[in-house]
Formats: structure tokens, C-alpha cells, sequence
């Protein structure tokens, strides 16, 4: 790629982003956040129908069917949150494409830690929530449907719920491993919930910053035992030497910045 290539790729990926960087970059326009934040109601409204259908669906069952079904649907939320940690951070950037844009700014992470923490709420959930709720609700209730699969929701009611569910705040509890949580009572609950696994604690995420090739979950952590070993055994000698964890952990001590040509 030459460098008139490189230069038109980077005013691509940074030509609508919404993150304000320290010294360049935009901030997200006033009517961009108003229009993400109603959108983001109007999806949790659907959310909010969806569960009720999903529920009233079911047949009544005892707790431990609801506390097992949850269990399983955040340990799987949680492991598709690493299996796209693992694309983002090791797919390549080269061509203009909202994918490629994604993985680049995405990877800008490593470099700015602050960068998902500094989105409002309404946009750090409502990107992964519409997406689990195209791909994780929506398709599978209509291909349910229209193949009159022989689903019994008493066994997958509370797990299909708490997979959607916690695959939509993913980011959200991304934010929270780098500090989100400003308000001294919203800091409280949320170490509370780190320290109970129930949001992935920031040591456990800071050892993927420093390494990159471990700890790729962003939601529990639940999964990153198994997710380390599937990167290990099975993924990590097909990386590209241009997105390789160690070509990662070179260029993060070079301390790179705007606009992160090098990482292209
Ligand atoms: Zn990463
Ligand atoms: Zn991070």
C-alpha cells in the first residue's frame, strides 16, 4: 500500500468517527446523540416486548431451571463477546469497507484505553444490542417458526433471555474494566459486580492490554479460560504477521498516535 493508499484509508476510517480525540477529531454532534439515544429507547422497548412474549411463552418453571438457563446464556454471551474481541483485534484494515473502519478504530483501543469509556451509554449499548437482537432474537424466532422446529422454550426460555440480554451490554461492561463509572454510588455497584464476576474486573481486562493474546472476553470473563486455550491451540498460528500479538505489543510501546497510520 502506498502512502497516498494509506492516507485515503486513514480519512476514511476517521472521517465520521464520533469518539473526540484529545487534540483532533470531532465531537459527536448534539442531534447524533439525541437520535442514538431514542433509538436506543425504542430498542429497549423491543427488548423489553420481546422478553415479555419469551416469558408468557413459557411454561412455568421452577427457579433453578431460570438460575441454570441464565448461568449457561452468560457464560456463551460472554463467549461471543472473545470470539469478536479475537476477530477485531487480529482481522486486517485495508480496505474501505464500514467492517474494515470498525476493526481499525476498534484496534485504536490498545492505544487509547479511554476511547469506549468515553461514549455515552446509549451508543456503547446500542450498537452490540441491535445486533444480538437481529442475530440472536429476531432470526432464531422466525427460523423457529417457519421450520416449526420442536423447541421446548421450558429448556431454552431462560437461557435464549440471558444470552440476549448480557450480549447487549458487553460494551457497556467493557466501559466499566476501564472506568466508566464516574458517580460514587454507580463506582460502588459496579465493583461490586466486578468483584462478583458478574461484569469482568479491570485486572482481569488489563492483562489482555498488556499481553493481547489472552483474556479476550469483555462482558464476565466467564469464558476466557476456554477462549485462551481455542486462541493457543487453534488460532493464533493463523494471525497476520501485520496484526500479530507480538507486532501488537511492539507498536504499543512505541506510543503511537493520531492517526495510527502504522497500525493500518
Ligand atoms: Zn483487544
Ligand atoms: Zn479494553
Amino acid at each position: 500500500m502506498d502512502s497516498k493508499e494509506k492516507q485515503e484509508l486513514l480519512d476514511y476510517y476517521w472521517g465520521n468517527e464520533p469518539v473526540y480525540h484529545p487534540t483532533e477529531g470531532i465531537p459527536m454532534p448534539r442531534r447524533t446523540v439525541w437520535k442514538i439515544r431514542f433509538l436506543a429507547m425504542v430498542l429497549l422497548g423491543s427488548y423489553v416486548v420481546f422478553t415479555a412474549a419469551i416469558v408468557m411463552a413459557s411454561p412455568p418453571m421452577p427457579v433453578i431451571s431460570w438460575l441454570i438457563g441464565a448461568l449457561a446464556g452468560g457464560f456463551c454471551a460472554d463467549l461471543l463477546s472473545g470470539l469478536t474481541h479475537m476477530y477485531i483485534d487480529f482481522g486486517t484494515s485495508n480496505r474501505k469497507n464500514p467492517i474494515h473502519k470498525e476493526l481499525f478504530l476498534s484496534r485504536v483501543h490498545h492505544h487509547e484505553l479511554h476511547r469506549p469509556a468515553k461514549l455515552n451509554y446509549a451508543s456503547l449499548w446500542f450498537s452490540p444490542a441491535l445486533s444480538s437482537f437481529i442475530v440472536l432474537g429476531l432470526i432464531p424466532a422466525f427460523l423457529g417458526r417457519l421450520l416449526t422446529l420442536p423447541v421446548n422454550l421450558e429448556m431454552i426460555g431462560p437461557f435464549w433471555l440471558s444470552l440476549l440480554w448480557f450480549s447487549s451490554f458487553s460494551q457497556v461492561a467493557h466501559a466499566y474494566a476501564h472506568g466508566k463509572a464516574k458517580h460514587p454510588v454507580a463506582r460502588k455497584v459496579v465493583r461490586s459486580l466486578q468483584k462478583m464476576r458478574l461484569l469482568i474486573p479491570p485486572k482481569v481486562h488489563g492483562k489482555h492490554h498488556r499481553e493481547i493474546d489472552c483474556n479476550f472476553s469483555v462482558l464476565n470473563g466467564w469464558s476466557n479460560p476456554l477462549l485462551n486455550k481455542i486462541f493457543k491451540k487453534r488460532i493464533e498460528a493463523h494471525v497476520s504477521s501485520n496484526t500479530s500479538p507480538a507486532r501488537q505489543k511492539a507498536d504499543m510501546k512505541q506510543n503511537l498516535s493520531y492517526p495510527y497510520e502504522e497500525i493500518l
